[in-house]
C-alpha cells in the first residue's frame, strides 16, 4: 500500500480558533512526526470577546490532559452553571436556562410532563426550581458534585468564563512544549493552488513561503483560505436572525461574582454581562437597521457602568449569521469565525471549533482527502450549526414585546421549518424530537420554551396513571432540598479563592 499518509499541517490564524485547532491536532497527533505550523499576523489583531462557554469545554481541557485548575488560574476563568435570560419574552420576567438536568424521570415519562401537569392544576412551582445548578446560581453559589459522594445538586454541570487573550496564550504554551509546532509571526499576502485547485503554497509578506499538505483556516471572518482563495461561498442566515452588529467594552470586577452569564433583552437587541475573576465583559448585540453604533455604545456604557467602572475602550465588531456553504473544501478545512457565526446568545462558538476539530481528528485524511470522508464530515458539522440556529431563533420567535420596531419584527419574521415542526410537535403533546445531534439536550429545549411561554396544550396521557398526590409531594421535597443543599456550599468568589490556596 503505497504511504500517502500527511506530513505537514500549517494553521492560518492565532486566535481562539487556531490554537484550540493546533491544541487538539498537537494532541492527536502527539506520537507522530507530522509538521504543525502556525502562522499569526502581527497586523490584524484577533476578534478577542469569545468569554462564555458550555460545558464540553471541560471535555476539551480534558481531552487535551489539561489540568483545570492550572488553567482556570493562568485564564481568570470563573465558573458558569447557566445563563439567565432577562426581559425575553417580556419586560420584568426572567428565566434560566441551566447546565445539566431538570428533575428526573417519573414513571417512564420526562419530568417536564409531570410538572405540566402540576402548572395546569394550579401548582406553583417554576421548571427550573428542579435545577440544581440554577438553584446554586440563585443564590451565587458554586460547587462541584463529588461523583462519590452523590447529594441533591449532583446533576449540576458547569462550563467556564475566561479572558479569551489568555486562553490563546495558555494553549500556545501548551503546544509548544508538547509538539514540535512552529510559530510564524507573518501575514499572509498571497495564496498559490495546484492544478487540482488544491492550496499548495502561502505567501507571506517578509517574503517567506510556506507549503504543506493540509490546511486549516483561522483566519476568522477574512476566511482567507476557505473564501479568499478557494471561493467556498456562505449562506447568510440573516433573515432568521438579523442582528448584525456587537459592541463590547469591559468594566470592573462584579461583586458578588455571578456563576452564570446574564443576557438581557434590550430595545434592538440584547446584552451581555460575564464576569471574569478580574473584571466582567459586557456587550450589546443589535441590528443596525433600528440602532446606530452611537446609540448602542451609548446604552452598553450607560447600563454596565451602573455598578461598575470602564476600564478599556469598546470594540465594534460587524458579523454575518451564516454558515460556510462547506467547512471542509479539498485540502482546507474552515474553523471558527472563517466557518461561519451565529450570534453569542448560548456561547456556542467555541463549541464549534471544538466539535469541528474533534471530528476532524476522527477524519484524519491522506494527502488526497478522499471526498466521502469529506461529505460526512460537513454532513455533520451542517447539522450541529442548524439544531443551534433553531434554538438560538427560538429566544426570539416567540417574544411578545412589541415596545421597538426591532421585537416587533419577530410577529412577522418566518422560522426555520425544522424549528416550526419542533414547535408543532411540542405544543400538541409536549415532546421533543429526538435529534442526538442536537448539542442542546431536551431540559435546555424544555427551559428555553417555558422561558418564552410555548407551553404543550395537552399532555402524554400516561402521565394522569401517576399519582398526583405522591407527585405533589415528591416536587416540593425536591425543589425545598435544592435550595437548602445549595445554601451550605460556598460562595462562587469564595470557591476560586480556595483554588487559588
Ligand atoms: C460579539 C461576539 C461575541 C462572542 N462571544 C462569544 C462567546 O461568549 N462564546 C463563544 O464561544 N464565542 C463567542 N464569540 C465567537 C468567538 O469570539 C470566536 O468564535 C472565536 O474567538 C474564534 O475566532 P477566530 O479565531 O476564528 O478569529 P479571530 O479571533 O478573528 O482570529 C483570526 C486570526 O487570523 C489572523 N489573521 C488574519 N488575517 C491574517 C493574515 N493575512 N495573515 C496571517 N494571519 C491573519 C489574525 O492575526 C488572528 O490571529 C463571539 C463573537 C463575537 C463577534
Amino acid at each position: 500500500m503505497q504511504n500517502n499518509q500527511i506530513e505537514s499541517y500549517v494553521i492560518l490564524g492565532g486566535g481562539t480558533a487556531g490554537w484550540i485547532s493546533a491544541a487538539v491536532l498537537a494532541q492527536a497527533l502527539k506520537n507522530s512526526k507530522v509538521n504543525i505550523t502556525l502562522i499569526e499576523s502581527p497586523n490584524v489583531a484577533t476578534v478577542g470577546v469569545g468569554e462564555a462557554t458550555i460545558p464540553s469545554i471541560v471535555d476539551l481541557l480534558e481531552y487535551l490532559r489539561i489540568p483545570q485548575k492550572d488553567f482556570i488560574l493562568k485564564t481568570n476563568a470563573t465558573f458558569k452553571l447557566g445563563i439567565k435570560f432577562v426581559d425575553w419574552l417580556e419586560k420584568g420576567q426572567h428565566y434560566w436556562h441551566q447546565f445539566g438536568y431538570i428533575g428526573n424521570n417519573i414513571d417512564g415519562l420526562p419530568f417536564y410532563q409531570h410538572w405540566a401537569r402540576h402548572i395546569s392544576q394550579g401548582g406553583q412551582f417554576g421548571l427550573t426550581d428542579f435545577s440544581p445548578a440554577v438553584a446554586l446560581a440563585k443564590q451565587n453559589k458554586f460547587f462541584i458534585p463529588d461523583p462519590k459522594r452523590p447529594n441533591n445538586l449532583s446533576g449540576s454541570t458547569y462550563a467556564l468564563h475566561f479572558d479569551a487573550g489568555l486562553v490563546a496564550e495558555y494553549l500556545k504554551e501548551y503546544c509548544l512544549k508538547k509538539h514540535n509546532l512552529e510559530v510564524v509571526y507573518d501575514h499572509l499576502v498571497d495564496t498559490e493552488l495546484d492544478i487540482q485547485g488544491q492550496i499548495k503554497t502561502l505567501h507571506l509578506q517578509s517574503g517567506k513561503h510556506i507549503s504543506a499538505d493540509f490546511f486549516i483556516d483561522c483566519s476568522g471572518q477574512r476566511a482567507l483560505l476557505i473564501n479568499k482563495a478557494l471561493r467556498v461561498g456562505y449562506q447568510n442566515w440573516q433573515h432568521y436572525l438579523p442582528a448584525n452588529k456587537a459592541i463590547a467594552v469591559q468594566t470592573d470586577i462584579s461583586n458578588p461574582l455571578p456563576p452564570y452569564t446574564e443576557a438581557t433583552a434590550h430595545e434592538h437587541g440584547w446584552r451581555w454581562r460575564i464576569p471574569l475573576q478580574n473584571r466582567t465583559g459586557n456587550g450589546y448585540v443589535y441590528c443596525d437597521d433600528f440602532c446606530s453604533d452611537n446609540h448602542a455604545e451609548a446604552l452598553l456604557i450607560d447600563h454596565a457602568t451602573k455598578h461598575n467602572c470602564v476600564i478599556n475602550q469598546s470594540k465594534l465588531i460587524s458579523f454575518t449569521t451564516g454558515k460556510r456553504d462547506k467547512m471542509w473544501f479539498k485540502n482546507c478545512l474552515a474553523v471558527g469565525l472563517s466557518s461561519g457565526f451565529l450570534e453569542p446568545l448560548e456561547s456556542t462558538s467555541i463549541y464549534l471549533i471544538m466539535r469541528a476539530m474533534l471530528n476532524f481528528v476522527q477524519s484524519l485524511p491522506d494527502k488526497m482527502p478522499h471526498p466521502a470522508t469529506i461529505k460526512e464530515f460537513n454532513r455533520r458539522m451542517d447539522i450541529e450549526y442548524q439544531c443551534i440556529r433553531d434554538f438560538i431563533v427560538l429566544h426570539y420567535c416567540r417574544t411578545q414585546r412589541t415596545d421597538s420596531a426591532f421585537w416587533r419584527m419577530w410577529q412577522t419574521l418566518a422560522i426555520p421549518d425544522s424549528l416550526q415542526q419542533k414547535l408543532a410537535l411540542f405544543e400538541a403533546q409536549g415532546r421533543l424530537m429526538h435529534n442526538p445531534q442536537d448539542l442542546f439536550a431536551q431540559d435546555s429545549w424544555y427551559a428555553v420554551l417555558e422561558g418564552m411561554g410555548v407551553r404543550a396544550k395537552s399532555l402524554d396521557p400516561r402521565v394522569y396513571q401517576s399519582n398526583f398526590t405522591m407527585v405533589e409531594k415528591a416536587f416540593a421535597d425536591s425543589a425545598n432540598a435544592l435550595v437548602q443543599v445549595a445554601s451550605k456550599t460556598l460562595d462562587h468568589a469564595e470557591y476560586i479563592q480556595r483554588l487559588k490556596l
